[in-house]
């Protein structure tokens, strides 16, 4: 009887050196205990040859296999933004945030600059990931305060 397996999204590039790395262990180690019964190896490495699917996404996947999750990141704790993670195949978010309730926290728009996350305030108002005002957006130019 099958069952269905979840599957989690990987970078197909990690995916294929693992399972490289693992066949060629798999192998050593079965010739080796193998060599150690004094049988041949190849009844044991046929028992080992099963596979399981696994489903890959490239790194730069779409935005619909990343969890939407609003959470607070280490480097901007002042403002919620997408978690961004992969999510679990079959869900739409990831494993960490599966069941989880949003936090209570003010919300902004999330603002990128130059690949620094800034939040946006409604009023135009730029924080800083850290909470402090940072500048002031129009809709359609960012100004930064130098605050140094
Ligand atoms: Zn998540």
């Amino acid at each position: 009887m099958d069952q269905p397996q979840a599957s989690v999204p990987v970078p197909q590039v990690i995916w294929e050196s693992l399972e490289l790395t693992l066949s060629n262990v798999v192998r050593a180690l079965t010739k080796d205990i193998a060599k150690s019964l004094g049988k041949s190896h190849e009844p044991l490495a046929k028992a080992l040859s099963g596979k399981i699917k696994v489903h890959l996404v490239e790194e730069d996947a779409a935005e619909d296999a990343r969890c939407p999750f609003m959470c607070q990141h280490a480097e901007t704790p002042a403002f919620l933004s997408p978690c961004g993670q992969p999510i679990l195949w079959g869900s739409t978010r990831c494993p960490a945030h599966l069941v989880a309730t949003e936090p209570k926290l003010r919300k902004m728009s999330a603002l990128k600059h130059e690949d620094v996350l800034y939040g946006l305030e409604e009023d135009g108002t730029v924080y800083s990931g850290q909470g402090e005002p940072v500048g002031f957006y129009d809709g359609t130019r960012l100004t930064l305060l130098n605050t140094s």
